[in-house]
């Protein structure tokens, strides 16, 4: 072989080393990124159909939120592709598994949520970590049937009137039983539920069913504010915004008065997000989906979810 020809060969193995090492240094880079984000706050407004939200031409049921956006980043394409009731909804976006589940509040989630696994992850104590919901029935998303987990890493629980099979309560009493819990510890992992929309859509009181949007929208807003007024949450707080399900389309069997088959109303939903290293006055048109919003939490909290079916979306990150 000529020397001519050798040293070619050996510069093309030189260049591509190079490359391969560069390459594995940017993988690193990115499986490493650190967020800013320590503390995440999922609130689901119960049954607010899209079609209200940021599908309404004028926005005018989301004040709030529509100013907020400036700040924060809305998916539009946004999906609940399991089964559109409640308690499913809610078990999806907490373990990143789609399951139907019982709606009465008496079946526990197979898998575990992200809240066992980050209060596994993090050895944090529990009072760090809440499922805090309107629906009473809701204390399910706080443990699951899977034997290794069951009946550990249970975040705490404020549901209903006092707990499971107790009712449900006023969203303002929620609201304000939110307000002393964030006062009280350090949260840093929670789910909010407001169920407003949801009970006034079923009772057919499309006025009911509109102002409980409005209502939500506005303690949307005075709860960023807050978490912006407190040094413990102040640029270091990630705020989600979605729902369990949406309501049957117009002109689709009863219309907004119910939900749960697989009708555009009832799948498509809301996702808006604000916080630290989310993009700013930003619409992702992504296809992401119900599941998915598990692999994101963990994603910014720096835990995994092995069990879940979602993907992080990270097309709404900054960075
Ligand atoms: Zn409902
Ligand atoms: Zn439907």
């Amino acid at each position: 072989m000529k020397i001519s020809k050798l040293l070619s060969i050996s510069t093309f193995i030189f260049v591509f080393a190079v490359f391969f090492m560069f390459g594995a240094c940017e993988k690193e880079k990115i499986s490493k990124q650190v967020y800013k984000t320590q503390n995440v706050f999922v609130i689901v407004v119960d049954g607010a159909r899209f079609s209200e939200t940021w599908g309404h031409s004028t926005r005018q049921f989301i004040p709030y939120r529509s100013k907020m956006l400036k700040e924060g980043v809305l998916c539009s394409n946004f999906y609940n592709n399991g089964t559109t009731f409640t308690c499913s909804g809610h078990q999806a976006m907490c373990t990143g598994v789609y399951e139907s589940i019982n709606n009465a509040g008496t079946q526990l989630p197979t898998n575990p949520s992200v809240f066992q696994y980050w209060l596994q992850k993090s050895k944090s104590p529990n009072i760090q970590s809440w499922v805090i919901a309107s629906k009473d029935k809701l204390e399910i998303l706080s443990d699951c049937v899977d034997p290794i987990w069951n009946g550990k890493f249970k975040p705490s629980t404020d549901c209903g009137v006092n707990g499971l099979f107790t009712g449900y309560r006023e969203d303002s009493v929620t609201f304000n039983h939110l307000k002393t819990i964030i006062q009280n510890n350090t949260v840093r992992l929670a789910i909010v539920n407001f169920k407003q929309p949801d009970v006034a859509g079923h009772a057919a009181d499309s006025a009911a069913y509109l102002q409980g949007i409005i209502d939500t929208d506005k303690y949307i807003h005075d709860f960023w504010k807050m978490l912006q007024n407190d040094p413990k949450y102040k640029n270091k707080t990630t705020l989600i915004v979605t729902n369990d399900h949406g309501r049957h389309s117009a002109g689709h069997a009863d219309g907004y008065i119910s939900h749960g088959d697989l009708c555009e109303g009832c799948r498509h939903i809301e996702f808006f997000a604000i916080g630290p290293d989310f993009k700013r006055n930003y619409t992702c048109e992504t296809y992401y989906e119900q599941v998915d919003i598990a692999n994101t939490v963990a994603e910014l909290l720096n835990f995994k979810v092995p069990t879940s079916t979602g993907r992080v979306m990270k097309d709404v990150f900054r960075h």
